[in-house]
């Protein structure tokens, strides 16, 4: 049994006006517990509107979702629930930080979710643990942070209700060389750590090249290849006709790893050969 399913979603922004824009086509996949996804597209194919789909924030103009076969897309299911189990960090997530201090904004979700001040708050700290944050710096206003901390915090605020499925839109965005790769190897971490399934959506191949296990990639709408990394950046011409500069050097390293090289010696034999 998949966690979630795509079967032939269509979405139709402001359908029947002159603003109509047809932002997914016919999308079609399945998601297994535990993977961990890169959605991959230029600006505007549609990945921030496939992952709104996933916890039923957007719901389909045709087309079913379902989340441990159950559909989420019929009159009456239970949204709340379903928002508890498959959390998403937006992007700029830092914007919605607004509580007092680090630990209680990271401490709101599971209030609001109806625990306990002191449960709230033990899943506030162990949220805060996996995303680094440190003990002394729970008590300073989330705004007396650096940019990468602040997006560590918020995405503390999501891990706090404990869900099965953590999505991220764009984590990385907007961050200097150094943050980026602070907040990628934090969902890696942390990823590594509990198991739970990650999809996370990005523009820049890089970055999923070194940390996706398969990659979905959408354009104009239509999810146009979902396979693994090597798989994918092995049609970098393709890629690029979609706008995507697909790391090449990557394609070839993940090419010697499905053939077993060990890359940390072997490839320099390679090379030189
Ligand atoms: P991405 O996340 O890949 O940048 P989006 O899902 O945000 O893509 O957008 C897909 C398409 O839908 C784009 O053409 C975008 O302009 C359009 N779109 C997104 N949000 C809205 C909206 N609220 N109203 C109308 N069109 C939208």
């Amino acid at each position: 049994m998949s966690q979630i399913r795509f079967e032939n979603v269509n979405y139709i922004y402001s359908g029947g006006t002159t603003f109509e824009k047809q932002a997914l086509k016919d999308v079609s996949f399945a998601v297994e517990s535990g993977s961990f996804i890169g959605v991959i597209g230029h600006t505007g194919s549609g990945k921030s509107t496939l992952i709104q789909h996933m916890n039923g924030l957007i719901r389909p103009t045709s087309g079913k979702i379902y989340f441990h076969d159950e559909d989420i897309t019929a009159d009456g299911y239970k949204k709340k629930e379903l928002r508890s189990k498959v959390g998403i960090v937006f992007q700029y997530p830092e914007y919605q930080l607004f509580e007092i201090d680090v630990l209680t904004d990271v401490a709101f979700g599971p209030k609001n979710l109806g625990l306990s001040q002191e449960e709230s708050r033990m899943r506030a700290i162990d949220a805060l643990q996996l995303v680094g944050i440190k003990e002394e710096q729970y008590t300073l206003s989330p705004f007396e942070l650096s940019g990468g901390q602040k997006r560590r915090v918020a995405i503390a605020g999501v891990l706090a209700m404990q869900p099965e499925v953590l999505i991220l839109d764009e984590p990385a965005a907007g961050l200097d060389p150094g943050s980026r790769k602070e907040i990628l190897d934090t969902i890696v971490h942390l990823y590594r750590e509990t198991g739970m399934t990650v999809i996370l959506s990005s523009h820049s191949m890089e970055d999923m090249a070194e940390y996706a296990e398969r990659l979905l990639v959408m354009n104009q709408g239509e999810l146009v290849m979902d396979g693994l990394p090597h798989e994918i950046f092995g049609r970098y011409k393709e890629l690029e006709k979609m706008g995507l500069s697909a790391p090449k050097m990557t394609y070839l390293m993940h090419s010697l790893a499905g053939k077993g090289y060990d890359l940390s010696t072997d490839i320099l034999t390679v090379s030189d050969a």
